[in-house]
């Protein structure tokens, strides 16, 4: 398999709201940013402006070139439950350096899709403890806005929540990247709080579909150095997969077989290892915004071809249908009870 590392993302405008600015964790963004020879400004206002292209396919490109530090809004302080993920999730920036062209990101984020990093993160951190339940394991997730690691080499916060997470007795942290560079989080206090994954494919969807990522092969790497034993090098941290999205493409079979061969391959050494698997859905919505921004798409949203699943609050949801969803959840439990009998399958969904 192959491993190609992705290239560490450099935005070409780095810019600060003067609220950012007056935060004191800022200034450790603001030194690394300069430490890469990044332009940094600062705007006149709190409002991010002037973003916008001709068309949206424009302001896709300006946005994902855009760094914005900016103070994340009080409502970032009152957090949501994330089932079946985690307990809650917070997050330390919205948008991602990443063009999947299945964004899960489409569609829940409004605007341009700009990069925005919270220089706030001392108090999003802080405020996590009212929601931890003494005696009771927590679990918060910091990966439903943005992938943390695509972002870590400009801003240091994901560091920043592990060894948070790892002085708390009952709060636990979870985290998903298509990134691989993890070098930084090897030597972390982490305490066993952090569970790292790695959200990985078969090579027809990652090779067409996940540009600026790490391969799937170099996401692997990065997965083992962070499970192995600090005795041997690695990170001994709790780690997991994510298989999303799953999708029945042509001979799903043998190239989901091909992942799970170099799945076993990676981690060929006992570790607290976890299983979410992702089946591929898309809504009327998140169509629509990833046709704006990927016109050419080959990626499958044909409506007569799925089922449609309604939510309580009457959205609609794109789904394959029941036979293929059992027939596609037999084989993935199937491979992960042969391979790994002591991994945990979270859900599948
Ligand atoms: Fe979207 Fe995740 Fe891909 Fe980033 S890595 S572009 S958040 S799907």
């Amino acid at each position: 398999m192959q491993v190609r590392s992705a290239r560490l993302w450099m935005p070409e405008r780095v810019i600060f709201t003067p609220a950012a600015l007056a935060e004191p964790y800022a200034q450790q963004i603001l030194a690394r940013v300069q430490a890469l020879n990044l332009p940094v400004e600062e705007l006149p206002r709190n409002r991010l402006t002037g973003l916008r292209g001709e068309s949206d396919r424009e302001t896709y490109d300006i946005a994902k070139r855009t760094l914005a530090v900016v103070t994340a809004p009080p409502s970032a302080l009152k957090l949501s439950p994330i089932p079946p993920s985690a307990d809650w999730q917070f997050h330390l920036a919205e948008g991602c350096p990443a063009h999947c062209q299945y964004c899960y990101l489409a569609g829940s984020l409004q605007g341009p899709p700009v990069i925005r990093v919270f220089a706030n993160l001392p108090q999003i951190l802080a405020n996590t403890a009212s929601y931890e339940q003494p005696g009771k394991a927590t679990s918060f997730e910091v990966s439903c806005y943005t992938d943390p690691l695509g972002i870590e080499h400009l801003t240091g916060s994901l560091a920043e929540c592990i060894r948070h997470f790892g002085t708390r007795q009952d709060g636990y942290l979870r985290w998903v990247s298509k990134f691989d560079n993890v070098d930084s989080l090897l030597a972390l206090p982490h305490n066993g709080h952090t569970r790292c994954r790695v959200s990985v494919n078969a090579a027809p969807i990652s090779g067409r579909f996940e540009g600026g990522t790490a391969s799937v092969g170099a996401r692997l790497q990065a997965l083992r150095k962070l499970a192995l034993p600090r005795s041997q090098g690695g990170g001994g941290y709790p780690v997991g997969l994510v298989i999303a999205p799953i999708m029945d493409m042509e001979d799903w079979e043998s190239h989901y077989t091909q992942l799970f061969d170099a799945i076993s391959a990676a981690l060929d050494f006992e570790c607290d290892l976890t299983f979410e698997l992702i089946s591929h859905r898309f809504t009327p919505g998140s169509k629509e915004v990833l046709l704006s921004w990927y016109p050419q798409t080959k990626l499958d949203m044909d409506e007569s071809k799925r089922s449609v699943k309604r939510n309580k609050f009457g959205g609609t949801k794109y789904v394959y249908d029941s036979d293929t969803m059992r027939e596609l959840r037999r084989f993935f439990e199937r491979q992960i009870q042969q391979r790994f009998p002591q991994a945990k399958v979270l859900y599948w969904t």
